[in-house]
């Protein structure tokens, strides 16, 4: 692939570094966005049948308040930082430089086909690297536009765009680059982990994996209803940190069921599957495996289809069996599994047996109980109170941990995933603390 070998030189010619170029290029891409925009919109909306409404929040919008932030704080992130010196290296100075990888490779699923192979792009840009993308290729149009956009903005010795699917991001994946920012499964993830290894190129991974939301006897019912419905169905629960099972409380669960049922009706009517609003699935393939959970309970709400459409109603579903599929695989789809509990440890503790998730939401008033839970799960992040809102702020690092990932990215978290700290003891040469050296004579040697 030449334009890798183009790549490379840019990079070594130090074309990337310097703070003029980054703070262009960010402005072209945010430019090309917005001349974009209306096609971005049609793509996704061929792609997903998303509507004009959830493509510009979750996919558009949230990259121009990305863009703005990452350029307003750039200089000073860009800056060496100087640290303390111990009492051992006296005289010296150390500082920290973030040094930009080189070339770099973004690799994206097609959930939000659009965003999650352009906000790694503005972490690349920042840091002062080159960037190949490999969009998904089952959200075809979305990756063309990508690639018109790309193209139409920046060199190829610079930014490029690789389309493909299995074959083409294995060939990719064989070449040395200096670090690869990955989106996807958990079992590609450890495709790319793999293939890494053999250049032991620095990776992110942004994985998946079953996101659990809890509802506490204490919690705010409505609006947790509302906010679980909302976190829940937006994409047709193709985010990778939708909740993707539900804990209530028994106490409120009668009460809670309610309100979900009202949620979704106010959010999508009775007749979600006409409604523009509501986002259909990606290919059969998975809508296929999203039919096969409902015979895993008793659906409570929705369950119905449209097979040409590939729609499937926003789905609650009670008395599911914990070693069923739908309570073992990530759902990736518009199907809640309920569950009830009356002891809060019983649940913390079900929830360690599993993958660590990468989301985890929590209904409840009682700091304690807050607390508690913070305090003895492993998860990515997540939310007090919400779903989802965690991720869309460049304040907050955004990743897994363990099976749902590694690193993470999002503000000055992208600037750090896509630079590495480099460290640099600048020493005086005045004098020469003899102590480190063998049979060191006590005092100082002045030179
Ligand atoms: P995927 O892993 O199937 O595909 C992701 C990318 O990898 C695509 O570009 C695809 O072409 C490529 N790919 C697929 N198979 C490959 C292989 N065998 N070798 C090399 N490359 C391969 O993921 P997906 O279906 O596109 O996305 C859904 C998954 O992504 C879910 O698990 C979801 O939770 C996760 N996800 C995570 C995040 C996050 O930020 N943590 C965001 C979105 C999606």
């Amino acid at each position: 692939m030449k334009f890798l070998t183009r790549q490379y030189d840019f990079f070594h010619a130090n074309e990337t570094r310097p703070l003029e170029h980054r703070l262009k290029a960010l402005d072209l891409l945010k430019t090309a966005i917005k001349r974009n925009e209306s096609d971005i919109v049609e793509a996704l909306s061929k792609d997903l049948n998303k509507s004009e409404f959830e493509a510009y929040t979750t996919e558009i919008g949230i990259l121009y308040t990305e863009i703005d932030y990452v350029k307003k704080h750039l200089k000073k992130w860009m800056k060496p930082k100087r640290v303390k010196t111990a009492i051992t290296h006296i005289g010296s100075v150390g500082k920290i430089y973030p040094d930009p990888y080189g070339v770099t490779l973004i690799i994206a699923p097609w959930n939000y086909p659009f965003q999650l192979a352009i906000a790694p792009l503005i972490g690349a840009i920042a840091g002062g690297n080159t960037a190949v993308i490999k969009p998904s290729e089952l959200t075809p149009h979305t990756a063309d536009i990508i690639e018109t956009m790309i193209e139409q903005t920046f060199i190829d010795d610079f930014i490029a765009v690789k389309q493909g699917a299995v074959e083409e991001t294995q060939a990719l994946l064989d070449h040395p680059f200096d670090y690869i920012f990955f989106t996807g499964s958990v079992g590609v993830g450890k495709i790319v982990m793999e293939k890494a290894s053999h250049n032991l190129t620095p990776i992110t991974l942004e994985l998946g994996g079953k996101s659990p939301a809890i509802v506490h006897e204490d919690a705010s019912l409505k609006l947790a209803a509302k906010r679980i419905a909302w976190g829940k169905f937006t994409n047709a629960g193709q985010t990778c940190v939708a909740p993707d099972y539900l804990y209530v409380h028994e106490h409120v669960k009668d009460t809670f069921l309610t309100h979900l049922k009202e949620a979704i009706y106010e959010l999508y009517t009775d007749d979600p599957m006409s409604n523009a609003e509501y986002t259909h699935i990606v290919n059969d393939k998975h809508f296929d495996r999203l039919l096969q959970y409902l015979n895993d309970g008793h659906v409570i709400q929705g369950g119905e289809y449209d097979r040409d459409n590939r729609v499937i109603e926003p789905t609650l579903m009670t008395d599911v069996q914990l070693d069923s599929a739908v309570m073992e695989d990530e759902i990736f789809g518009p199907i809640l599994p309920i569950l009830t509990y009356s002891d809060i440890h019983t649940i913390v503790d079900d929830i360690k047996k599993h993958p660590k998730p990468l989301a985890l939401y929590l209904f409840s008033e009682t700091e304690h109980i807050q607390s508690y839970v913070i305090d003895n799960v492993q998860f990515g992040g997540g939310c007090i109170n919400d779903t989802i809102f965690h991720l869309a702020t460049p304040h907050l690092p955004f990743g897994g941990v363990g099976h749902s990932g590694m690193g993470s990215y999002h503000g000055q978290y992208s600037f750090k995933a896509f630079t590495h700290q480099k460290s640099i003891l600048k020493q005086a040469t005045w004098f020469d603390l003899p102590i480190r050296y063998p049979n060191a004579k006590n005092g100082l040697k002045w030179i």
